[in-house]
């Protein structure tokens, strides 16, 4: 059996399947529009409403000419379902943070430039900032270096994301997670722009932290108080 397992037979989408495709598409341009990515790198995806699957994004597609039908649907098991393309080379990492979090709905991997250039560094971006505390919940930690694709990669990220909402990929670049598609992109946005505040914080002097009692409490009211009002 090959990488991806063996092809389903292909079934008619339903229209909820359609939707959801049609959103991965829509936060793909958004990452280029938004500058979090250039070209077709980073990856999309999320839990579909049929329990097991996952929709993601195929592999070299520039986002622009992405269409519903390009949107590839793979297993939890990373058996595939229904496929016009190859699927993202980073569905191992997607697959195993949904299998790791029941509570993650939509993975984000964008390669943001001061994210990254913490992730070159080693250095984690503390939740400095009241927007970080509250949708990251605390550290993005750096999940130690292996190649793009690698169950190693993938394990890395479980070990370095724990209950949190983002991830640093060492010398690559970024993991957001969320509740839903919006969500999970948000949290790529708070990360990015975290990382270029405390960029300039350093050179402004020594970075002040928040204390781990203050970020949970931010994090519990956005979990708790804060998104029941949108
Ligand atoms: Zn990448």
């Amino acid at each position: 059996m090959g990488a991806w397992g063996i092809i389903n037979e292909v079934k008619q989408m339903p229209s909820e399947l359609f939707e959801q495709k049609k959103s991965i598409i829509t936060v793909c341009r958004q990452l280029v529009h938004l500058g979090l990515t250039l070209g077709t790198w980073g990856n999309v995806s999320v839990l579909c409403d049929e329990p097991g699957k996952v929709l993601i994004t195929p592999s070299g597609m520039k986002y622009d000419v992405l269409c519903p039908d390009d949107i590839v649907a793979v297993g939890l098991d990373g058996q595939i379902w229904e496929a016009n393309r190859r699927p993202s080379i980073e569905t191992p990492l997607h697959l195993a943070i949904y299998r790791q979090r029941s509570d993650v709905r939509a993975v984000v991997h964008t390669h943001s430039t001061f994210a990254t250039a913490a992730a070159v560094a080693g250095t984690p971006i503390p939740a400095v900032v009241e927007d970080m505390a509250q949708i990251v919940g605390g550290n993005a930690e750096v999940a130690d270096y292996a190649p793009a694709g690698s169950a190693q990669l993938a394990e890395n990220v479980i070990s370095a994301l724990g209950p949190r909402g983002a991830v640093l990929l060492a010398n690559h670049g970024v993991v957001g997670v969320g509740a839903d598609i919006e969500e999970a992109l948000q949290v790529c946005q708070v990360v990015e722009k975290t990382a270029c505040i405390y960029a300039y914080a350093k050179l402004f002097g020594s970075p002040k932290t928040i204390s781990e009692k203050d970020i949970k409490e931010m994090h519990d009211f956005y979990k708790t108080k804060y998104k029941q009002q949108i």
